[in-house]
């Protein structure tokens, strides 16, 4: 966050001249001198506390702070011209600094002289190598050397993200000048929360996280800032949800509960106290004219579906209509059957419609549903991310119901809220089996309201989980699929789970690419694909029944095959081989095994749900992740996560931790200038409820349009941007 007037919006050209500003804009997108005040430095170094060398990463840019132990000079016999080796410790290791051609530099280069050089490290034959760093010499006490860093007053030197064209010690000079012309800073956080929480002014925050006397200095400004990251948010957060409340939305509230009740007598359990407590919550929401927009997450196998069902039939006993969206066709299908299978038991003499609408319907097929849409004719709508075309009308959407949220952009969510009448918003219900972690409830869907489903009454057969690693025990890949063919014979299905269709060919069905997983690999000969995979299986074992699905088959296809591969068909398919389209929802309980090959390639909360598939009867599971030889570390760490635990909660949990933090907000929301800098969503997560609630409070108070606007000016309006539905 940065522009809040003054010297914040003045351009860096002005304030540093051409070649600093070229500089930092070229490196880091900086364009004001607001910009450059929240370039946070990433450590201090205390001066004559010297870097150890064991700490730098080879390849990166790094600044260090060393001292000169010798230096020699002499003439290359096979090149022209001279090489300067100036050799610099941290107390214990050596690293050389090379020049070529500049042997004038021994007049300043002196053994026992110390600085700051900056570079890019290299290793040769294992010693650390610097060509040609860039530098900057401590004066001997008084700065009596031209080249001495006189901007480092204080004992503390800040040492800055740097780049090629901009060292530490040019960026701290640029901040310097901008410092020295700041006059007074906008302060957006009241007083009275100010002096609870003993925070310095921000301008003195920002003078001490540059220039700071002591570490003590530092750890405050941190403090404050830090505060000031987590108040922003809050307040854009909370803003979301005071606009919410002004919104209108048509009341769906059922007295009688009539289809609902009827519809609880007919299925063949009882719900769970979590699915009475959610479906409470939400007809309380339905009821109110302001819109719902509530998140229900519940691990796989919670019965979601059957919440989101009660309430619908509670919207369409108001007169309203119901749209289900799902992220995949197959899904989409299937939600199709079952809510008509479930729908189908009930004697009520009010028929319900139930309407599918995908992509890939004939065009009479698809003609006809779209009029029974907007007729009234449907009262629920199942699709796909089709429904959000602008050709389909509703006669009075009611609810909108999004399954396996996660895997939606936040368009196309708007898109559907859209479709209202007249202004008047529908009721929202988005469904999530990944968990989210607290701390994401409380910064990304910070605005909206929560209900967890923490029993999973259709997963009570144990499922075992296993790594299992080619590349150390050869033979296991082997037994794999021994183990595969034995559990085929004996009755069950089996899920074999590839990471690409053909050679080199990646699933565009499964919508979802996830950013936890590093894609550097190249070379797809070493990815298994579902075809190579569904041959080699058919050939080694032909008494057993293999099929095939994939985003490229057609839904027809597709379903033939899901329905094969369920029980009872006489015509089975024992062992499915697919992608990873059968990430989310697909209900089959006779599948009691699940391979995943390159199992490196799927990303924590992936593996999850496709594990979600297996133990869904009352068999028990078990699950192989294989694991490519080429997984990464933090490849292997997800492995061992996901095989350590089944639930998905912790999951959740070991995910953020495995993942850099940047990531848990997402690209857009941690990346850039202006966002979260300090604030760090796992470690400060109490910070941020306590901010969470002091803003709540003072969003009761009449200066809150204020407030929030002046946070809006702050630049932080990004984060407000996102999620924005
Ligand atoms: P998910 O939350 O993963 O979407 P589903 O709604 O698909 O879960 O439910 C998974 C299975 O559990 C379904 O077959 C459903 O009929 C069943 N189910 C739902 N609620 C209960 C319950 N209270 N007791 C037993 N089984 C249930
Ligand atoms: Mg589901």
């Amino acid at each position: 966050m940065g522009n809040s007037g003054g010297v914040f919006d003045v351009s860096l050209k002005e304030l540093v001249g051409g070649k600093s500003s070229r500089a930092l804009e070229k490196s880091f997108g900086m364009a004001t001198a607001g910009d450059l005040l929240h370039h946070f430095p990433r450590r201090y170094a205390e001066r004559g506390q010297l870097t150890p060398f064991s700490e730098i990463e080879v390849g990166q840019p790094v600044t260090i702070m060393a001292t000169i132990s010798s230096v020699t000079s002499r003439h290359m016999k096979s090149k022209k011209g001279s090489l300067l080796v100036v050799t610099v410790t941290d107390g214990s290791d050596t690293m050389d600094l090379t020049f070529f051609n500049q042997k004038w530099r021994d007049r300043e280069l002196v053994v026992g002289r110390s600085g700051l050089f900056a570079g890019t490290v290299s290793e040769y034959h294992g010693a650390l190598n610097l060509t040609h760093p860039q530098y900057q010499l401590f004066g001997d006490g008084e700065d009596t050397h031209a080249d001495s860093i006189s901007e480092f007053a204080g004992s503390i030197i800040p040492v800055y993200p740097s780049s090629q064209s901009i060292t530490s010690w040019q960026i701290s000079s640029a901040v310097n000048v901008v410092l020295a012309s700041l006059d007074e800073v906008f302060d957006p956080v009241p007083p009275a929360l100010a002096q609870k929480h003993q925070l310095m002014s921000r301008k003195e925050a920002l003078k001490a996280i540059h220039q700071p006397a002591s570490v003590e200095e530092i750890e405050r400004a941190q403090y404050r800032l830090k505060y000031e990251e987590a108040f922003a948010l809050q307040v854009l957060l909370e803003q979301r949800r005071v606009e919410r409340r002004s919104l209108n939305a048509t009341s769906r509230r059922s007295m009688e509960h009539a289809l609902v009740k009827e519809f609880d007598s007919t299925l063949p359990f009882d719900l769970t106290a979590g699915q009475i407590d959610v479906g409470e919550e939400i007809s309380e929401d339905l009821g109110s004219d302001a819109p719902m927009m509530r998140l229900l997450q519940g691990d796989v196998g919670s019965g979601k579906t059957i919440i989101a069902l009660r309430a619908m039939l509670d919207v369409i006993e108001c007169g309203g209509q119901a749209a289900l969206l799902a992220p995949t066709e197959v899904l989409a299908t299937q939600h199709w059957e079952t809510i008509q299978s479930l729908l189908g038991r009930m004697q009520g003499d009010s028929e319900i419609e139930v309407t599918l609408l995908t992509g890939s319907l004939p065009s009479t097929t698809r003609k006809r549903a779209l009029l029974d849409i907007a007729s009234g004719m449907s009262n629920i709508v199942v699709g796909t991310h089709a429904l959000l075309q602008e050709k389909v009308d509703f006669f009075d959407l009611g609810l909108v119901v999004v399954d396996e949220q996660h895997r939606f952009g936040v368009e196309q969510r708007a898109a559907l809220v859209a479709k209202g009448r007249q202004g008047i918003r529908p009721h929202l219900l988005v469904m999530t089996a990944t968990p989210i972690p607290r701390t994401t409830a409380l910064t990304v869907f910070g605005d909206l309201d929560i209900s967890t489903l923490s029993e999973s009454p259709s997963m009570r057969a144990p499922v075992e989980t296993f790594v299992v690693d080619p590349a150390t025990h050869p033979s296991h890949e082997s037994r794999v699929w021994e183990r595969m063919a034995e559990e085929a014979r004996a009755g069950n299905r089996v899920f074999v789970v590839c990471p690409s269709i053909a050679p080199g060919q990646s699933d565009s069905d499964v919508l979802e690419s996830d950013h936890s997983v590093e894609h550097q690999i190249t070379d797809w000969s070493s990815i298994s694909s579902v075809e190579q995979t569904f041959t080699e299986l058919s050939e080694r074992f032909p008494d057993i029944a293999c099929g095939v699905l994939h985003g490229r088959m057609t839904s027809e296809e597709k379903n033939a095959v899901m329905d094969r591969f369920r029980e009872g068909h006489s015509d089975p398919i024992q062992v499915l081989v697919a992608t990873t389209v059968i990430e989310v929802g697909v209900d089959v309980p006779a599948a009691t095994m699940m391979v995943i090959r390159n199992a490196e390639r799927f990303g924590i909360s992936q593996l999850h749900q496709l594990r979600g598939r297996i133990g869904r009867g009352d068999k028990p599971g078990l699950c192989l992740l294989i694991q490519g030889a080429q997984a990464t570390d933090s490849a292997r760490q997800r492995l061992a996560a996901v095989a350590g635990t089944r639930d998905g909660f912790e999951l959740a949990h070991l995910d953020l931790e495995i993942r850099r933090e940047g990531d848990v907000l997402g690209q857009r929301q941690s990346g850039g200038l202006t966002s979260l800098r300090l604030l760090r969503v796992i470690e400060d997560i109490e910070l941020i409820e306590e901010v969470r609630t002091e803003v709540a409070d003072l969003s009761q108070h009449a200066d809150w349009a204020e407030t929030v606007l002046a946070i809006e000016k702050m630049n932080l309006n990004r984060v407000a941007q996102l999620e924005k539905t």
